[in-house]
Parts: structure tokens; sequence; C-alpha cells
């Protein structure tokens, strides 16, 4: 399959990327890793009449430990996320959950700003950003914003960015150090997106959970957060019967499509097997075991 015909500029700098943008009058593509992008051109599901690519664009890739947070620039690769020292210390759910990110050769192109803009609902990052409370930098030819993760999802591949927008950053807070996590996913096969997975971190004092957070994705039209089932385990020790609530709550809240992968009672029940095991690993880490 061929994408149909297209202007290409190649921006040097982000007012260039921004003007070009603008002036392309919601007629132009930003080009980053191209995965999602040159996939939707070759189905002709995306006629856009000019690429603006902004690999060249300086300073848009880069893993940041500031005091209280990681910041991110929009050009970061999944293959760097997996591999950064930063993230396995600060965010090691984040370099657990890319391994899951399609092949090796996909994870060396795609971005995260691309994961983002891309809005896949079965997509990990922005899964994640909504799990760990992210905000998310974004220019436009007006100057800079900044959103949450949460009003930045609105529907399926559909974000809150206008058509003369570019997401330049994201910042995580520091989770806790004694935070427990996990990420578990299930695919058809290794490398395909997900039928269903779960992100979970924990903190935990005095072997009772001080604060939980229960990401989901490929159970919806966006990433969702299981507030219900996270205010359940707040200030309880764990224990069976709690874990079974949760895994109720977390399957009653949630409204999974039905697709030729899946349907959406398989959906339903995998989210909360899923779900159980992060949280249950979660705990253990946050309760002393940190391998
Ligand atoms: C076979 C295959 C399997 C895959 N499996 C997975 C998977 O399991 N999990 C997963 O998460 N992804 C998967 N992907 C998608 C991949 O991770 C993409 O890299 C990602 O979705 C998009 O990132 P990108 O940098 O390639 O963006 P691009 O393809 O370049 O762009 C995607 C969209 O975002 C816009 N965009 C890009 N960057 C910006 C920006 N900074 N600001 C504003 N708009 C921007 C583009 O205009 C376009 O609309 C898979 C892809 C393939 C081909």
């Amino acid at each position: 399959m061929k994408p149909p015909a297209f202007d290409y500029i190649a921006a040097d700098n982000l007012e260039g990327a921004l003007s070009a943008l603008s002036a392309a009058g919601g007629d132009g593509k930003v080009l980053a890793g191209g995965q999602s992008l040159m996939p939707m051109l070759n189905f002709r599901l995306a006629r856009p009449s000019v690429l603006i690519d902004i690999n060249r664009v300086p300073g848009l890739a880069y893993v940041e430990a500031t005091g209280s947070t990681v910041k991110v620039g929009a050009l970061t690769r999944h293959h760097a996320l997996e591999m950064s020292p930063v993230i396995k210390t600060h965010l090691p759910v984040v370099a657990a959950a890319m391994q899951h990110v399609a092949h090796l050769a996909i994870r060396n192109r795609g971005t995260i700003g691309g994961s983002l803009s891309h809005a896949d609902p079965a997509a990990e990052l922005p899964m994640l950003t909504l799990l760990l409370d992210a905000r998310i930098g974004i220019h436009s030819p007006r100057g800079r914003r900044i959103t949450d993760a949460g009003d930045f999802f609105v529907t399926s591949l559909v974000t809150s960015l206008e058509e003369d927008e570019i997401v330049t950053d994201i910042e995580f807070p520091k989770p806790a150090r004694e935070s427990g996590w996990a990420f578990e996913e299930v695919a058809r096969r290794a490398g395909d997106f997900a039928l269903a997975a779960v992100g979970v971190t924990i903190d935990a004092r005095d072997r009772k959970c001080e604060q939980a957070r229960i990401g989901l994705m490929g159970v919806g039209e966006t990433p969702v957060r299981a507030h219900e089932a996270e205010a359940l385990l707040r200030g309880q020790r764990l224990s069976d019967t709690l874990l079974d609530e949760a895994v109720a709550s977390i399957r009653s809240a949630i409204e999974p499509n039905t697709d030729l992968h899946a349907s959406s009672d398989y959906r339903r029940h995998l989210a909360g097997v899923l779900a159980k095991k992060a949280i249950r690993d979660a705990w253990r880490r946050a309760d002393g075991d940190r391998q």
C-alpha cells in the first residue's frame, strides 16, 4: 500500500515546526516516529497535505530527573524509556511496560509524544501517563500550555490537542522510593497491541496501603483509572476478600468493546485477572520485596 501524495517539511527548530503546522490550517500532521502515522497514510485513513517532520528539532529527546519529577521530551523513543537508568530507578513500571510495546525495531522509532498524540486506547504510554498523574506540555503559536493526562485523552484516537499544537514534554511526579508497582498485559502474540493491560502502584506504611493507583487499557475508548477500587484499598491491609472486592469493582466500572480480537465479556474478565495479579505484586513490592 502506498500513501497519498503529501508535501514534506523537515523542521530545524520548534518555531519552524509550529509555523508550518499552523500554516497547514488543519491539513498538516506532525511526523515523529512514523510508526502509527505511516500505516494510517498507507491505509488511506489519513490524508494530510503536508507532513512536518520534527525529528531534527533539537532538545525534544531527553529523560531528566529533577527534585520531584522525571521530565521526558516528546521525541524520546520507547526503547530509550525502556533502557533509561532514570526511568528504571524512578518509574520502573514504565520501563517494564515498554517491553510490551510492539517489537524492538518499532520501539527504536516510536516516540512518547507520538504515542500520546495518537491515543490508541490499547497503547501503554497513554495509560501510564494517566496512572502516574503525568502532565503534558504542549506548544502552539499562542505559547505553552500544560494539561493533566486525565484531561488529554478524549476518546479513541482523539485528544484535546488543537490542530496547531505540538506535544513537547511530559512530566511525571516521582513516586515515593519505596512505592510498589506492577504491570500485567495479555496480547494475542508478543508485540501485538494488548487485549487488556493493568498498571498498579501502591505506597504502603505499617503494612497498610497508604495510596493505590490502578490504570487499565484496552477496556474502553480511552485508558481509565479505577478510582473506586483505589479507594477500597486505601487504608487497608491486603486480604483475599479485599482483592476480590477490588476486582469486582474494576469489572463493574469498565465498558470494554467487542472486536474481532476479543469479546467485551472476555476483556472484562481478563482485566480482573490481570488487576488481581498486579495489585498483589505491587503490594508485595511495596511491603518490602524489591525484586
Ligand atoms: C506492528 C505495530 C505494532 C505496534 N504495537 C504497539 C503496542 O503494542 N503498543 C503501543 O503503544 N504502540 C504500538 N504501536 C504503535 C507505535 O508505538 C507508535 O510508535 C506510536 O503509537 C506512535 O508514535 P510515533 O512516534 O511513531 O508517532 P507517529 O506515527 O509519527 O505519529 C502518530 C500521530 O501522532 C501525531 N504526533 C506525533 N508526535 C506528535 C507531537 N509531538 N505532537 C503532536 N502530535 C504528534 C502525528 O501527527 C500522528 O497523528 C505499534 C505499531 C506497529 C506498526
